[in-house]
């Protein structure tokens, strides 16, 4: 869309925002439009063992290739499409994307290597009990292991409706996915639900890990958020890891897992499959080379 600078004659681009022709109905329809002519897409974060140091999977992120505009990041029409209802579809297609991507990765990659793959659910998707079905349907498209899938949900989504979000997790807890609680501590919430609601894993929000080594109120949250997610029995993901400081700093912390720029940024299917597959062949020491070298 073209906007005129102000004080100025040019008429500058901005991608993403609308003339002021556009109404939310215009919206919603090029991005139905977008859909129909396939220009989302499906990118992948790895996941890095902090143990090991491996890959050991991705998160899914939707991407709207825009014709014009360029990649259009999801923080410029997830809320658009939540509002539409659009998401429904979107969801769905990042889902039967990521099962059938993590699949390949699972089929191409040693048994050891424990793969998984999590997708973002908004609060509307867990609000729509089609999600169910819609889980169970990828999963049997793509044969995907259920416990090798995620779903990402915010602590907003949990308090938003809480029987309904709390009968849907369960429901979907029933074909042996996992539930992630995204951006960990930012919500407004109680920790109670982490006894409520069937959850298995913490991601740490970047907003904390960003100031680990520098702020001690980071250094505080985030030690308690990776002890309390020992005593209770869950995975803990550090998200946004830039530096070397700070992925050295949660994996003294016992953090499980890590996600960041420093390891990659989100990148297509084809090549996660690729990372993991070459961190098995390299010469990283893990269980299987140590056993063949007995
Ligand atoms: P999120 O789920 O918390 O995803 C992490 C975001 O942080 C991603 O932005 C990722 O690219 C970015 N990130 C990862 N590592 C770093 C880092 O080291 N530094 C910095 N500065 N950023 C990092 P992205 O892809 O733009 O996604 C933004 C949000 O949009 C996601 O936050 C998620 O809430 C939402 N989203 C993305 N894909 C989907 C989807 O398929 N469905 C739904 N419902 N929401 C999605
Ligand atoms: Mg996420
Ligand atoms: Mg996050
Ligand atoms: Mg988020």
């Amino acid at each position: 869309a073209a906007k005129r600078a102000p004080g100025t004659d040019f008429l500058v681009y901005e991608p993403g925002l609308g003339t002021a022709a556009d109404t939310g109905k215009d919206a919603a329809a090029e991005l139905a439009a977008a859909i129909r002519d396939g220009e989302l897409r499906t990118v992948y974060q790895p996941l890095v063992d902090l143990r090991t140091g491996r890959p050991i999977g991705a998160e899914a992120l939707v991407r709207w290739q825009h014709p014009i505009d360029g990649t259009r990041p999801p923080d410029q029409f997830i809320a658009l499409a939540e509002e539409s209802g659009l998401i429904t579809e979107i969801g769905a297609m990042v889902l039967d994307d990521a099962c059938r991507q993590a699949a390949r990765w699972v089929a191409q990659a040693p048994a050891d290597a424990d793969l998984l793959v999590t997708v973002n659910l908004s609060a509307r998707q867990v609000a729509d009990d089609r999600i169910v079905d819609q889980v169970a349907a990828a999963l049997a498209a793509s044969g995907l292991e259920p416990h090798r899938l995620v779903l990402e949900i915010t602590e907003t989504v949990l308090m938003h409706d809480r029987d309904a979000a709390a009968a849907t997790l369960w429901q979907l807890k029933a074909l042996g996915v996992r539930i992630a609680i995204d951006d960990f501590g930012t919500g407004y919430s109680s920790l109670a639900y982490l006894r409520r609601f069937p959850i298995d894993m913490l991601k740490v929000a970047r907003e904390f890990v960003d100031g680990l080594g520098r702020d001690a109120h980071d250094d505080v949250i985030t030690r308690a958020i990776v002890e309390l997610a020992g005593t209770l029995g869950l995975l803990t993901v550090a998200e946004g890891i830039e530096t070397n400081e700070q992925s050295r700093y949660v994996a003294g912390l016992g953090c499980d897992l890590a996600q960041g720029y420093l390891f990659s940024r989100p990148i297509e299917a084809d090549a996660v499959g690729t990372l993991v597959a070459e961190s098995w062949l390299s010469g990283i020491i893990g269980p299987r080379s140590l056993e063949e070298d007995r």
